[in-house]
């Protein structure tokens, strides 16, 4: 199964696309994730990214498209994958698409996951995730269960990202809605897109996407 999760920062994307590469066995492709690894291993490419990623404002299509294309050639990419934060504009939409026809692959869906601006601020802000296996909580709404330690791993480390403060969150917003919403039309024009309601509780939210990928 090959998957694209639209929805804007702060949605929950990360969260339930770790949930659904357990269920369709796939693999989770983050190119957030990818662009945070290549900051701190400082590569050529971290270093063009890192101060636009501070900013809160998207990385050239380029990079991230030459990234994603390297990286569904990769032998567990075979039996399918979940694109978290790609594409994030028209240019890179156009480009998968292309991408997709050239290596003979299909894409299976889409799914919107709707949230309110509202919500996402605080959603964003309280968010941070275990050092050692990358468990992610909230300081309102996903404590861990000890507190300080993680449920999963046992972990004490956390770790909160350099761009989840309130001045780079607006910055991130308005690139979603003025670059990215525009993959909506898109992919409803293909009949592909589904959406769920990404303000439903974390457990609901996976349902309501196992369901609409059954129905779809
Ligand atoms: P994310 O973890 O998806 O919220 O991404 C964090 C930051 O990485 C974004 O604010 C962008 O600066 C950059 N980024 C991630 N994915 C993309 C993409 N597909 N296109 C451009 N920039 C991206």
């Amino acid at each position: 199964m090959r998957l694209i999760l639209l929805g804007p920062p702060g949605a929950g994307k990360g969260t339930q696309a770790q949930r659904l590469t357990d269920s369709y066995n796939i693999v989770q492709l983050s190119t957030g994730d990818m662009l945070r690894a290549a900051v701190a291993a400082g590569t050529k490419v971290g270093l063009r990214a890192k101060t636009v990623m501070e900013a809160g404002d998207l990385v050239s299509d380029d990079i991230v498209v030459d990234i994603i294309s390297d990286r569904i050639d990769q032998e567990d990419c075979k039996n399918g994958f979940i694109l978290d934060g790609f594409p994030r504009t028209l240019a890179q939409a156009e480009a998968l698409e292309q991408m997709l026809t050239e290596k003979s692959l299909r894409l299976d869906a889409v799914i919107e996951m709707q949230v309110d601006d509202a919500l996402l601020t605080d959603r964003i802000i309280g968010r941070y995730t275990c050092a050692g296996c990358g468990a992610g909580y909230h300081d309102k709404n996903l404590r861990p269960k000890a507190a300080g330690v993680c449920d999963k791993c046992g972990g004490t480390d956390f770790n909160r990202r350099a761009d989840d403060n309130a001045e780079t969150v607006t910055s991130r917003l308005k690139a979603y809605h003025e670059q990215t919403a525009p993959l909506l039309p898109f992919y409803r024009q293909r009949g592909c897109l589904l959406a769920v309601d990404g303000m439903a509780e974390i457990n609901e939210v996976t349902r309501q996407m196992k369901a609409v990928l059954e129905a779809g």
